[in-house]
């Protein structure tokens, strides 16, 4: 297949290419992904690992999502920019954090989770779903 989008860190030491559309596509608003992007929310790409090629040495750090399942953040060890995280319980896909995409006009959001902690000042578009948690991905 040929290779659809492709994205690297700020320094340019990790580099991907996607051959295949996402899963899904979702802001999200928790804690954690406020203080991993330093932002007022993250962007999760779900993504079949049969989709994705990465490359480069990454680092991890390992953590437990609010459902109680495993999660690993991969990050970029030379600029800390993070790739991607592996989820326990989806161990077949990727979750992208595809603000690292080269060109990030081609997807849509799907989505916004953990609304509850959205950043006072933030104001949720409405044709949007929204969702006051987050079920069925961990971040
Ligand atoms: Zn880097
Ligand atoms: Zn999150």
């Amino acid at each position: 297949m040929g290779i659809l989008h492709s994205g690297q860190c700020q320094c340019g030491k990790i580099t991907y290419d996607i051959t295949g559309d996402p899963i899904t596509v979702h802001a999200c608003h928790c804690k954690e992904c406020q203080k991993r992007t330093g932002s007022a929310f993250g962007i999760s790409m779900p993504i079949s690992k049969d989709k994705i090629t990465i490359r480069g040495e990454l680092k991890s750090f390992e953590r437990v999502a609010d459902s109680g399942f495993k999660l690993i953040q991969f990050f970029c060890p030379n600029c800390g920019n993070p790739i991607y995280g592996e989820v326990e319980r989806r161990p077949n896909a990727l979750t992208l954090f595809p603000g690292t995409l080269d060109d990030t006009n081609w997807f849509r959001l799907d989505r916004m989770i953990w609304t509850c902690s959205a950043q006072a000042w933030y104001e949720l578009p409405e044709e949007i779903e929204k969702l006051d948690k987050n079920v069925d991905y961990d971040c």
